[in-house]
């Protein structure tokens, strides 16, 4: 068992980008905090995004924290994520001897679960009132756009359908947004 403190401060020294890269996420955008997603194996590099202790994925939809990342991507187990963890940051985490071990798991441990269960999910919930305002904006701004263009009566063939399908595509993330957005509100 780990001193909680230890576990917590740990997690406020991940630094997100090297973590990434040191588990070979690819093209990592440090400015937008995108890259592609190793868990889903994806080549969109918007896919992937990371705020404060947390990561989401907008096209496999995982969410966690960095101890989750590391197990899910190399396959380890919670104490194993840690040791990784720990190693890679130069952040020395203690262990509770086992008398307090009994105190501290009954203190800590099942609130600690419930916790991060809630955070997550009001993580996941902000990400994803963000992400379905800018796309509403986005398919505004191309709706007024084919609007005036149709207006002009000019020939923009090649640029209308393309601005058609994008127009197409937003409409298919806000209703997939908008399906997990009731789900993390319902829970
Ligand atoms: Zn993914």
């Amino acid at each position: 068992m780990f001193a909680k403190e230890d576990l917590l401060g740990l997690k406020d020294v991940v630094d997100w980008p090297y973590l990434l890269s040191s588990l070979e996420f690819q093209k990592i955008n440090i400015q937008t905090r995108r890259c592609c997603c190793l868990i889903h194996n994806g080549t969109n590099p918007t896919s992937f995004s990371w705020v404060d202790n947390y990561f989401y994925c907008f096209s496999c939809l995982k969410s966690g924290d960095a101890f989750e990342l590391v197990q899910i991507i190399k396959g380890f187990n919670f104490i194993e994520s840690v040791k990784y963890l720990s190693d890679l940051f130069g952040y020395r985490i203690r262990k509770v001897s086992n008398y307090q071990k009994k105190v501290k798991t009954e203190e800590w441990e099942i609130p600690e679960y419930i916790i991060n269960r809630i955070n997550r999910q009001n993580f996941a919930a902000i990400q994803i009132k963000e992400e379905i305002s800018k796309i509403e904006t986005a398919r505004e701004n191309l709706t007024n756009v084919l609007i005036s263009m149709r207006k002009n009566e000019e020939k923009y063939s090649g640029l209308e359908s393309s601005i058609e399908s994008r127009l197409n595509d937003l409409d298919s993330d806000l209703r997939i947004l908008t399906y997990y957005l009731h789900h993390y509100e319902k829970n």
